[in-house]
């Protein structure tokens, strides 16, 4: 009895490892997509910045046409100079080429002020454009890192079935059924330890002459409350200390995206 009762928890401790290793899976292209994320946001911003320059050439070229425009017409009024019969004609043409004068200066200065804005975005793209190559960098990495954790999860996965089928050739069908049922039940563990005269899964206080009994090991017994199946702890190696999954399946986060 001892002996099934040994199996019976190494059993369990083979399912509670699958399903985290199973919860693991599923977490995975949660976090590929998480990791994507970076790189998505930096992508936004290229495509934010070279928007902005694209208008800024348009703009340019329209003040640059703009300026041919007026520039013609100056010579226009310039070349109209000679037909000037009288001195107010003179006076009207002279502030006709004075105003158009004017407003060539000022496209002129907008012209060199888009210049200068033109330079910020040319920067501002080369900027966006590197952070891009390095987001793409560090993505192919995570991604190696994620394709590795989830080979790892599949070894491990295959590992513990082959024990598991292996280990359920040992124990009892009865008993095995009776853990399946209780498994299915109570969503997380069927075979609990007595600690401090309580069951380990309810907290119910076990009587001492159960608990004498589960000690001596010649039944299988159960919790009278939850009916999960109990055992002696200080009989069982394999009860003390917490479940591990191997490969840790944790995903190192120390370098979170800078936001730019
Ligand atoms: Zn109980």
């Amino acid at each position: 009895v001892l002996e099934s009762l040994d199996h019976l928890i190494r059993l369990q401790d083979i399912d509670t490892q699958l399903v985290q290793i199973q919860t693991e899976k599923g977490r995975q292209p949660e976090q590929l997509e998480g990791a994507k994320r970076p790189l998505q946001m930096a992508q936004a911003e290229l495509d934010q910045a070279k928007a902005a320059m694209g208008s800024a050439l348009k703009n340019k070229r329209s003040k640059e046409q703009d300026l041919q425009t007026h520039e013609e017409h100056i010579e226009k009024l310039k070349a109209r100079q000679s037909e000037i019969k009288t001195n107010k004609e003179y006076q009207a043409h002279l502030q006709e080429l004075a105003t158009a004068q004017q407003d060539k200066g000022r496209l002129e200065e907008a012209l060199l002020l888009l210049m200068d804005e033109l330079d910020a975005y040319q920067k501002r793209v080369g900027e966006e454009e590197r952070v891009v190559k390095e987001r793409e960098a560090e993505l192919r990495i995570k991604e190696q890192e994620l394709m590795q954790q989830s080979a790892g999860l599949d070894q491990a996965q295959a590992k513990l079935l082959a024990d598991r089928a292996e280990l359920i050739k040992k124990i009892p069908e009865k008993l095995l059924r009776d853990y399946e049922r209780l498994k299915t039940a109570r969503k997380d563990l069927a075979v609990v330890p007595i600690l401090h005269g309580s069951c380990g899964g309810c907290h119910m206080n076990i009587p001492p002459q159960r608990v004498a009994e589960v000690k001596a090991g010649d039944h299988i017994l159960t919790c009278s409350q939850c009916q999960r199946i109990l055992y002696w702890p200080h009989s069982n190696e394999q009860s003390a200390g917490p479940l591990e999954v191997n490969p840790a399946p944790v995903v190192k986060n120390d370098s979170p995206p800078s936001v730019s």
